[in-house]
């Protein structure tokens, strides 16, 4: 029960990663709100954790929208009466080589992933700076050293680790703490999308990066959630601005 009394928001929390948090956050007791542009999925998780005693509010969103993350804050404070955690998960892949990028695809990808974890963090602070008390885990990626056929992409996630350690020196006087996870190859329908761009079998793919990670498999989105949560836990009260590779050594 570490998390007893805290009330922690997860963006893309309906499915993937997002959603192993989510379930990792209240089986240790927090009240979650499940933000998803997805609301379906949301929904279906948040009945999930009540059925098993837990407390959780679904509330649909796009975080790329300011309006529609004023509004996650106010649900979230509406029904839980505070802010104590805020996840980045929310997110998209897009493919292209540099040279076919369309202005959708690049805008999509940077609004969603820089612009959606900035404007999160914007609100989030807001409420946590009054409290002097808050934890911030934004997801970026390995890609931040720059994927092939993903510019977008790559840019949005090393942004977000340049913004990890912004936010860290900006609020670390008020008891703030940010930090951000690197996932590597983790089994969500994001690996999926990439075996599909290539025209690869996914078993074919999922063999072929497997064999570039020393641990020599792929991770799981519960793996990802335990690295997550521990960061948000007073055990790493004393890590802040910090990037993790989540990625079995690749
Ligand atoms: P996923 O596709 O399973 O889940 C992403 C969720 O984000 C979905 O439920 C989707 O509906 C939601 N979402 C998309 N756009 C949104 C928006 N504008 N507003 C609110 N919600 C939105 O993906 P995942 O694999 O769980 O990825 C979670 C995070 O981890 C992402 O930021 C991703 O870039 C990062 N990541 C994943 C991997 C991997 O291998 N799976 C690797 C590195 C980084």
């Amino acid at each position: 029960m570490r998390f007893k009394d805290r009330v922690a928001i997860v963006t893309g929390g309906g499915r993937g990663i997002g959603a192993a948090t989510v379930r990792r956050f209240a089986q240790d007791g927090a009240a979650v709100v499940i933000a998803d542009l997805d609301e379906e999925p949301a929904r279906e998780l948040a009945a999930e954790i009540e059925q098993g005693g837990g407390r959780a509010l679904a509330v649909g969103c796009d975080v790329s929208q300011r309006s529609s993350v004023e509004a996650l804050f106010e649900a979230a404070i509406e029904r839980f009466g505070q802010v104590d955690i805020l996840v980045t998960c929310a997110g998209i892949l897009r493919f292209n080589l540099v040279q076919d990028v369309t202005d959708d695809e690049w805008n999509a990808v940077i609004d969603t992933h820089l612009k959606g974890t900035f404007l999160c963090a914007q609100a989030a602070q807001k409420v946590m700076v009054p409290r002097r008390y808050g934890k911030m885990v934004l997801l970026s990626s390995g890609a931040a050293r720059g994927y092939r056929a993903r510019i977008h992409y790559s840019a949005a996630k090393a942004g977000i680790q340049a913004m990890t350690r912004v936010l860290a020196i900006e609020l670390g006087a008020f008891n703030i703490n940010v930090n951000a996870v690197a996932p590597g190859f983790v089994e969500t329908r994001m690996p999926q999308q990439h075996a599909d761009w290539l025209h690869k079998d996914y078993e074919t793919f999922k063999a072929e990066v497997i064999s570039q990670t020393p641990l020599q498999r792929a991770g799981t989105p519960e793996e990802q959630a335990a690295v997550i949560t521990f960061l948000c836990s007073d055990d790493a009260g004393f890590v802040t601005g910090e990037t993790l590779a989540v990625s079995g050594g690749i």
